[in-house]
């Protein structure tokens, strides 16, 4: 059989967190834990209910397949029987006659058909020869799986009320494999996806050696296309059941073992569906002694409901589906031969034990409790809504399963609302923000455009300034490249660079080595260098006398010169009068010295160059 897989498990490629199956699971089994992406079952505290399979609405919670080890059996040598509980009543209710479900069957490949109801005749029989030697003592049936993995992990105290006997799967294959020998393969089909573990506790799960559920039956149908038109008609092999096949009612096996059921005289109460279960194994752990009564349990409501059947609803339907396949079947029955057959199999020994495996974990301590509730918002009493969101009867509940490591605090939908509302707060806030980040960016864009636009206009300006300028202005970079020159530099230079112009204008890019002689640009390369303006040199260069003052811009990458020619017009009168102001400047303290020695004379020199001086200006103004 196949040991690999736990009976269910979560495929995370499926899994959206909407977290149903861990509000759905009764006993805590499905812990999430903050570091995980996904749920996960633990498999040591499931007790194989379903529920989570039933509820999980993308197909995340998958359960053990046992497909491809029933498709070796039934391609190997040895000869293979079905099993078949009564439920398929209730569940292939589009075929029209049991008999063609068992051509089915036969036609999939199956050697021996066989009904469970036989089984559970077997066991109905034991349970009332229970009860009617119980002598104050009480049992709880041990049909279903669920229910004994339930007392064994979360009731272990119940465990010596467990009835010691096997269930009616176990009781037909134990009669089927007698019937055939240890060689024939038993497959059982039914409703219960526990019945794949439960199989595994029986002669190393050897005494049924594979489990299929109704799911399972359906799919290998449409696999091997074997619909109910294309089969005959097929009966079941014997031994056949009786009342067994009213068994998929949860209280179907008390009435096949004809044990009284009314109010008054019956000694056995049947609960079934998760609620009635656990209310039923409290009052009986506490009450037992008042109640004097046997619990016949079942986890689903009756095994015409079981988790591993295609649907889950119409419970009322299915009852009476049921008790018209038991009334078909019993009607069917040779009496005589079922009480020989009760009678030569009731001798196999149907009896069985359990392993107390407790899973209870102890309740965390108060402060821890109070410590989730303050977490999760619930900081007094008034607080605790008991919503029911998280799937925990109370508030309370769910914080000592969070403070017991199972849950987490945004399972609490209230505390996942006031996440919510803290989370749209801060993203309105930083909406907020980065809508002001915007206005500022788009007004430093448009500060920068006009600021952009107002250096355009300055340096526009200033362009036309230095080209009306009557003083030749060049700058280059450090490789003595033009990088600007104005019309008067290109005429101080002469013919060659205004030729050049017309190509290149204002020379920008023309090397001023091939313009200027080298003592001339020799005085760029220095103050390119040392970072140091050379102030109002002359030059001779050709005919002309330059007054040359070059001055850094950037250091050692840009300088800049003012060039005048001295023989032209513009500057000779201004140049005159500024060497003449200079002279005076320079030789005023000796000329007042010479003054002082030589009397009014000197003074009178003064006066006389700064006639000059005047005169001059005033020629310049008038001409
Ligand atoms: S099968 Fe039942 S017990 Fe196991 S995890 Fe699912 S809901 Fe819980
Ligand atoms: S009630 Fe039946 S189908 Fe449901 S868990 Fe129990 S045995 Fe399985």
């Amino acid at each position: 059989m196949n040991e690999r897989k736990p009976i269910f498990y979560i495929n995370e490629q499926k899994c959206r967190n909407t977290y149903s199956c861990v509000r759905v699971c009764p006993v805590n089994a499905i812990e999430v834990r903050a570091q995980k992406e996904h749920p996960t079952i633990i498999e040591s505290r499931c007790i194989g209910c379903g529920l989570c399979f039933i509820d999980c609405s993308p197909r995340a919670v998958e359960f053990r397949d046992s497909r491809d080890e029933v498709k070796r059996l039934l391609s190997s040598e040895r000869k293979t029987a079905a099993l078949v509980s009564p439920s398929i009543a209730p569940e292939f209710v589009d075929i029209t006659d049991y008999r063609k479900f068992v051509g089915m069957l036969r036609a999939l490949g199956f050697d021996y058909v066989h009904e469970d109801s036989f089984g559970v005749d077997l066991i109905a029989a034991e349970y009332a020869d229970l009860v009617s030697k119980a002598e104050g003592k009480y049992y709880i049936t041990a049909n279903c799986p669920p229910i004994v993995k339930l007392i064994e992990k979360y009731h272990p105290e119940l465990v010596p009320n467990l009835a010691p006997l096997v269930s009616p799967m176990i009781a037909t294959a134990m009669v089927v494999k007698e019937l055939y020998g240890e060689d024939v393969a038993t497959i059982f089909i039914g409703p219960c996806i526990d019945n794949k573990d439960e199989a595994h506790l029986y002669r190393g799960g050897k005494l049924v050696d594979s489990v299929l559920t109704f799911i399972e039956l359906r799919q290998l149908f449409d696999e091997f296309e074997i619909q109910e038109r294309t089969v005959k008609m097929s009966e079941f092999d014997p031994p056949y059941g009786n009342w067994g096949a009213l068994y998929p009612l949860p209280a179907g096996i008390v009435q096949a073992g004809g044990i009284k059921r009314d109010f008054f005289t019956s000694n056995v109460i049947t609960a079934a569906g998760k609620e009635e279960v656990f209310e039923a194994l409290n009052d009986f752990g506490q009450y037992i002694d008042t109640i004097h009564h046997h619990f016949n349990l079942f986890f689903c409501h009756g095994c015409m409901l079981g988790p591993g059947m295609e649907r889950h609803s119409e419970r009322f339907r299915r009852r009476a589906l049921v008790r018209l396949y038991a009334e078909k079947r019993v009607g069917l029955l040779d009496k005589a031969q079922w009480q020989k057959d009760m009678e030569r199999w009731s001798k196999l020994d149907f009896s069985r034990s359990f392993n107390p495996n407790d899973q209870r974990i102890p309740e965390p301590p108060a402060e821890a409790i109070n410590e989730v509730l303050k977490i999760i918002g619930k900081d007094n009493p008034d607080e605790e809504l008991n919503c029911g969101a998280c799937g925990y009867q109370s508030c309370r509940e769910f914080a000592s399963t969070v403070a017991k490591g199972l849950a987490v605090p945004e399972m609490c939908h209230t505390f996942n609302l006031r996440n919510k509302q803290e989370y749209i707060e801060t993203l309105r806030q930083t909406n907020r923000k980065l809508a002001e980040t915007k206005k500022a960016l788009k007004d430093s864009q448009e500060l920068a455009m006009r600021e952009k636009e107002m250096a355009q206009s300055a340096s526009d300006m200033m362009h036309n300034m230095l080209e009306k300028l009557p003083t030749g202005v060049v700058i280059v970079d450090n490789n003595l490249k033009i990088l600007h020159s104005n019309q008067s530099f290109i005429n101080i230079i002469g013919e060659d660079a205004k030729s050049i112009a017309d190509i290149i204008p204002g020379l920008v890019g023309a090397d001023l080595k091939t313009l200027m002689p080298f003592n001339i640009y020799n005085m760029f390369t220095f103050v390119l260098k040392e970072d140091e303006p050379v102030v109002s040199k002359d030059f001779r260069f050709e005919d002309n006398m330059l007054n040359i003052s070059i001055f850094p811009i950037r250091k050692n990458k840009i300088c800049g010169a003012i060039i005048r020619d001295l023989f032209s017009p513009e500057v000779q009168g201004e140049e005159v009068t500024n060497r003449v102001s200079e002279v005076i400047e320079k030789n005023l303290e000796m000329v007042q010295k010479i003054g002082f020695l030589l009397g009014e004379g000197a003074s009178e020199t003064e006066q006389m160059l700064n006639s000059i001086i005047e005169s001059y200006k005033k020629r310049r103004v008038t001409r």
